[in-house]
């Protein structure tokens, strides 16, 4: 096991005759503060990507939007606007949304499903509440990228009505993607990744996880501690890998979203709704969307298509 510390270790540091078990590593989230942006009229917290920690695994984009009373403002109206090289997976807790896309689906969706959409080389979306629901609305907006075997490939669209649960000691989870506690998501995933909602309940779980993932902690309510950090809405809590299990504790029970996978080998280059390799791809796909190329499609929706900021 690899122990905490930094610079190289040596057959000294640990003599093979000597061997007894390694101690526990210790045990502590980093912990970040999100940052606020505007989507549509509502307020997000930003938790990815952030400088120093641009993915966690493939993860590399996630937002806490709301709760925000949105009946009216219009709330997440987000007209027509492209992606490429990711998957846009939409995690509601309260609200609902039209997703439209132009593969020609049309999809609302509810607390408990997900939407997963894969971009690959091209794919235009919209999402529309304001026809659609008045109240309250809070969920979270994630992006996966995609590895070099998937991101030039075709564009796709999933939605889950339904999804796995797990029982934890002392709380429960609903994968989203991958598996968590013996239960596991049919969602595509194009890497090793794991995405659960984890409900706990007053006091202490033990979640078993993939020694090999890193880890993030994004709390939608209460509050988390990992080991001496407290994780809190508005944050991310990051864990790195080399553990089995991950001890939280919630003095009032909590809910939040787990996100891992294996580190993501590959720099990635983020611009607006684009995740790429180079600069080169980024402006391609900017001119193409600005002049209307075939490459990324139209959607029926009435909302207004969402133009591309100034040149990279
Ligand atoms: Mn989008």
């Amino acid at each position: 096991m690899m122990r905490g510390v930094s610079g190289p270790v040596t057959s000294a540091d640990a003599p093979p005759e000597q061997r007894t078990p390694d101690p526990p590593l210790p045990l502590a989230a980093e912990v970040f503060d999100d940052r606020e942006a505007k989507v549509g009229e509502i307020t997000v917290r930003r938790a990815l990507p952030r400088r120093g920690r641009r993915t966690v695994g493939a993860w590399c984009f996630a937002d806490h939007m709301g709760p925000e009373e949105v009946s009216e403002t219009g709330g997440l109206d987000i007209g027509p606007h492209p992606h490429i090289g990711l998957h846009t997976v939409t995690w509601l807790v309260d609200g609902a949304l039209v997703h439209r896309d132009s593969l020609g689906s049309e999809q609302l969706i509810r607390p408990g499903q997900l939407n997963l959409m894969t971009a690959g080389r091209g794919v235009v979306h919209a999402e529309e509440m304001s026809r659609t629901y008045r109240g309250t609305l809070q969920g979270v907006q994630l992006w996966v990228a995609q590895p070099t075997e998937t991101r030039d490939g075709d564009a796709a669209f999933e939605h889950h009505a339904e999804l796995p649960a797990a029982e934890l000691d002392n709380g429960a989870a609903i994968v989203l993607i991958g598996s968590l506690a013996g239960a596991t998501s049919t969602a595509r995933a194009d890497t090793e990744l794991v995405g659960a909602e984890l409900t706990l309940r007053r006091g202490g779980s033990i979640v078993p996880i993939r020694k090999d993932f890193e880890h993030a902690l994004v709390v939608i309510d209460g509050e988390v501690a990992v080991g001496e950090s407290a994780v809190r809405p508005g944050q991310l809590g990051y864990v790195g890998p080399g553990r089995d299990e991950l001890p939280l504790a919630s003095a009032d029970g909590a809910r939040l979203l787990l996100l891992g996978g294996v580190p993501f080998p590959e720099p990635i280059l983020m611009w607006w709704n684009f995740v790429a390799r180079s600069r080169e791809e980024i402006a391609l796909a900017r001119t193409q969307w600005a002049t209307g190329d075939e490459r990324f499609g139209a959607v029926a929706s009435g909302l207004a298509r969402i133009p591309a900021p100034p040149a990279l």
